[in-house]
């Protein structure tokens, strides 16, 4: 048996001819740039998500360019952020001219609330907590900051979708939340695309019209831009995909449910299972254990066709990228130790039982071999 770490086509088997018709309508109707699909979506997504204001762009990274740009963030501000992310939380933030803050992460692989108000400056202006694996940070906490220092939250919610804290979805508890749809993500485009969401009518449109070189009309600049429009295709894909999206993040929780249960029986006790925050409900889109023979296990898999992956191995601070900075591996030691430990298992909508069971068979003889 195998067990990719990720499987795109044997999802698109299942939806292959309504992703099909709905690619040859954008072809043959020549809407590849705005248009139809990409208004549908916009509607659609604020529908299914809850939102007041979608505002569709090109990815998931400049989203997060186009929030803060919109926000009036640049040179000689800063802006905290989570330690441990993909490059796109910090480097948005850098490409504005202000500089990224990290703060070392908790037991969920989140932003650590409780270290964040010693990294506030008077230069602060904003926090981006980043629900990463698909586990809510604690915007709660976070958004009490915000408001005791009048700063904004902005919820990086790329790995996230429909995941909650207290009833409430990932990406409404900030003034704006940013969604990727790269292909591996919980819903995937087939190419890169994003979202902003926010419930702010004249944020919407500036970042509306920043992601359109600076126009809401043809040919009417109000300002300079960039071009970061979602493509026809893209909104088309996720149209389709829209109408699946729910069950597919039930089926990822009763899938992580599944692991977790299979690995308790088994009684593996070399291996940390992931943990939930209280009161919250996870998107799952990474399953993420522990253990201290990380690397050995790692090889062990892949030897028996089982895909796994490592998010991230290198924290950011740690990232030549921001050497410049010159953090030390003491002040992030959470992140440090987790570098180290971390392992990401096959994790999607369509794994089977079999495909889990064999998973954790094959890491629990590794630990009985050992
Ligand atoms: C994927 C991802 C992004 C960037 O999204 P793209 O669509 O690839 O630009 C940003 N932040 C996090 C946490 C991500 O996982």
């Amino acid at each position: 048996m195998t067990v990719p770490f990720v499987d795109l086509k044997s999802q698109y088997l299942g939806i292959k001819d309504q992703i099909d018709a709905a690619i040859e309508d954008v072809i043959m109707n020549t809407m590849f740039i705005g248009g139809k699909p990409v208004a549908d979506f916009k509607e659609k997504f604020e529908k299914v998500y809850g939102t007041k204001h979608c505002i569709p762009v090109a990815n998931g990274t400049d989203a997060i360019y186009i929030v803060l740009r919109m926000l009036g963030i640049g040179e000689g501000d800063e802006v905290i952020t989570a330690a441990n992310s993909w490059i796109s939380t910090s480097e948005t933030i850098s490409q504005t001219g202000a500089k990224p803050v990290f703060v070392d992460v908790d037991e969920y692989y989140t932003i650590d609330v409780d270290q964040i108000e010693s990294k506030i400056t008077d230069k602060t202006k904003a926090i981006i907590p980043v629900h990463l694996t698909g586990q809510m940070a604690d915007v709660e906490k976070v958004g009490e900051l915000c408001s005791k220092y009048g700063l904004h939250m902005i919820e990086d919610t790329a790995q996230a979708h429909f995941s909650e804290l207290k009833g409430k979805r990932a990406g409404t508890w900030g003034i704006a939340a940013t969604f990727s749809f790269y292909p591996g993500k919980n819903l995937g485009a087939y190419g890169d695309a994003g979202c902003i969401i926010t419930e702010d009518a004249a944020l919407a449109e500036k970042c509306k019209m920043f992601a359109n070189h600076g126009a809401l009309k043809k040919h009417h600049h109000k300002m300079e831009g960039i071009n970061s429009r979602l493509d026809g295709m893209q909104a088309a894909v996720l149209n389709v995909k829209l109408d699946h999206i729910l069950d597919w993040t039930e089926s990822r929780r009763q899938n992580a449910a599944y692991y977790t249960s299979q690995f308790e029986k088994a009684g593996i006790s070399s291996v940390e299972l992931p943990k939930l925050r209280p009161d919250s409900k996870h998107s799952y889109h990474l399953y993420i254990i522990k253990t201290e023979k990380r690397d050995e296990l790692q090889a062990h898999l892949t030897e028996k066709g089982i895909g796994t992956a490592i998010h991230y191995p290198t924290p950011l601070p740690f990232m030549e990228a921001y050497s410049y900075l010159g953090h030390t591996e003491e002040e992030f030691p959470v992140c440090r130790k987790n570098q180290d430990e971390i392992l990401s298992l096959p994790m999607y909508p369509e794994l089977t039982k079999e495909q889990m069971d064999y998973v954790v068979e094959t890491i629990d003889q590794f630990f009985n071999e050992a």
